[in-house]
C-alpha cells in the first residue's frame, strides 16, 4: 500500500509528474488514464490521499460525494451521461484481489463501447 510521500496519484496532484487533467473541483480531480480500455477511460481521485473507496466513505464521506459528483460531470462531457448516450460505468477496484493497483482511491469513469456484464 502506497504511502502519500511515494504515491503515483498524489503525485500527479502535486504537478509533479503529468497527466491530461479533464476535470477538477476543490477537492478531486479527473484525468485520463495511462492505459486506457475504453474510448473514454478517466480516472477520478480525490486531492487527498485514501487508499480506497470503503477508507474514503468512512473518513470524509462529503469527499466521496464530490468525486461522484465529479465523475457524472466527466460523463456528462464526454457524451455517455446516460443510456440514450451510450451511458457508462463508474467502478472502483477495491484490494489487490479486485484489481486494485494503485492505492489511492479512483474511479474508473469508463464508456464509448459496449460493456459487458458481468465483469471480467
Ligand atoms: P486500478 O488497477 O483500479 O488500481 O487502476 C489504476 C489505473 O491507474 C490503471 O488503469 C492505470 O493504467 C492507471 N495509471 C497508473 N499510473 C498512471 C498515470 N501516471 N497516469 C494515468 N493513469 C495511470
Amino acid at each position: 500500500m502506497a504511502d502519500p510521500e511515494s504515491c503515483v496519484f498524489c503525485k500527479i496532484v502535486g504537478g509533479e509528474i503529468p497527466a491530461i487533467v479533464v476535470a477538477e473541483s476543490d477537492r478531486a480531480l479527473a484525468f485520463r488514464d495511462l492505459n486506457p480500455q475504453a474510448p473514454t477511460h478517466v480516472l477520478v481521485i480525490t486531492r487527498d490521499h485514501h487508499t480506497d473507496v470503503g477508507a474514503l466513505a468512512r473518513a470524509d464521506p462529503a469527499a466521496l460525494a464530490d468525486l461522484v459528483a465529479l465523475a457524472a460531470r466527466v460523463a456528462a462531457d464526454e457524451g455517455l451521461a446516460d443510456a440514450s448516450a451510450g451511458g457508462h460505468r463508474l467502478v472502483f477496484n477495491t484490494g489487490a484481489g479486485a484489481g486494485q493497483s494503485v492505492f489511492h482511491v479512483h474511479g474508473h469513469v469508463l464508456g464509448g463501447r459496449p460493456m459487458r456484464w458481468p465483469p471480467g
